[in-house]
């Protein structure tokens, strides 16, 4: 299949078959562009909607998004995980809007020098929002060129990944980029899926290397497999006499940046120096433990309740911290876990 062949066979496809009333589609702006396709990296569209509709209707240009308080970007982003997005898109919204006057760079070098935007990212944008010719190569997209050309080894490998880049330029056509990158990323997300993919239904069946062999989800190749290693830790709900419960906020950068989370001990006798009193260890009361997986450890946490009878000045506030009352949530962004621990524990007290 030659690469004029491959990309009309998609956009024939697309024509028919791909989506074209996504929340994000009716004005393609370079501004809307961005936004949803930092949202939809590692998230499903059907999740991505709702935040994409409350997160434009609050932010509805780069200038209202630069302006915003990061607290509440990472509120509008809490549960869409992977808040290191959030924090970039919010320095990315400041340099437009303030060092390069409100205009996104209309080339895939300078809207990959914006933080948190990829080669990838950067030619979705250029080419859904301008029409010009970019390759894209993200998770989908990777997935459908391994299994058409039968790419051997995992493709996270410098070497793999730039054979991927190279078909994924060559394969992009000169008109209609826009709707050949949606169309990728459709055919991906929605035919060439990761367990089951719908070969019968696919334009590029014809040629698909992987489908010959017979067992198409065989690829793309696994990464080689290294044990998740596993952490401990105390999540301390602290509450007072109001049944509010005390949240710290985390330094900017690492684990959680920028969220509000419960204080946190490795060791319950540790925590006279984490909250500078010390808890009497006869009336906290151990709740059920979770477990939390980050992609490079897996942490299992104890949440413990503490009902606080000293006065609550006491409490050291070494860190930013606030009494978070369930009943009127501040507008902060939250750990996963802490979100969910406080709608489990911090109602039943109140
Ligand atoms: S034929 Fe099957 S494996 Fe090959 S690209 Fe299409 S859906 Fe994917």
């Amino acid at each position: 299949m030659t690469p004029s062949q491959f990309h009309n066979a998609v956009l024939e496809w697309f024509d028919q078959h791909g989506r074209h009333n996504l929340p994000w589609q009716q004005h393609k702006t370079a501004y809307n562009t961005w936004i949803s396709e930092i949202m939809l990296q590692q998230t499903q569209v059907k999740t991505v909607i709702p935040y994409y509709e409350r997160f434009m209707a609050r932010f509805p240009t780069v200038e209202s998004l630069a302006d915003a308080d990061t607290d509440e970007v990472l509120h509008l982003w809490t549960g869409l995980g992977y808040y290191a997005r959030a924090r970039n898109l919010h320095k990315a919204a400041q340099q437009v809007a303030y060092e390069l006057g409100g205009v996104f760079p209309d080339t895939v070098d300078g809207l990959e020098a914006l933080p948190g935007i990829g080669r990838s990212t950067a030619g979705a944008v250029l080419s859904i929002s301008t029409g010009k010719r970019a390759a894209i190569l993200d998770g989908n997209v990777k997935r459908v060129l391994a299994r058409f050309y039968a790419l051997e080894g995992w493709p996270g490998t410098t070497a793999n990944q730039k054979t991927l880049w190279h078909y994924a330029e060559q394969n992009t056509p000169h008109k209609r980029v826009g709707d050949y990158t949606q169309a990728m990323m459709d055919l991906g997300a929605t035919l060439c899926t990761r367990s089951k993919p719908s070969c019968l239904l696919c334009p590029l069946q014809s040629d698909c290397e992987a489908l010959k062999q017979g067992d198409p989800a065989s690829y793309p190749h696994p990464k080689p497999r290294k044990a998740i290693p596993e952490r401990k830790t105390y999540m301390l709900l602290l509450q007072n006499a109001q049944s509010h419960t005390l949240l710290q906020q985390r330094p900017p950068t690492g684990l959680w940046g920028g969220l509000w989370c419960l204080p946190q001990v490795d060791d319950l006798r540790d925590s006279d120096a984490v909250l500078g009193l010390p808890l009497d260890l006869d009336t906290i009361e151990v709740l059920e433990p979770l477990r939390h997986t980050f992609s490079h450890f897996h942490l299992d946490i104890t949440p413990v309740r503490v009902v606080l009878n000293t006065p609550t000045d006491r409490v050291m506030e070494a860190a930013p911290s606030l009494w978070y009352n369930i009943q009127q949530p501040q507008n902060v962004g939250l750990a996963a876990p802490v979100k969910r621990l406080l709608e489990t524990y911090a109602r039943s007290n109140d």
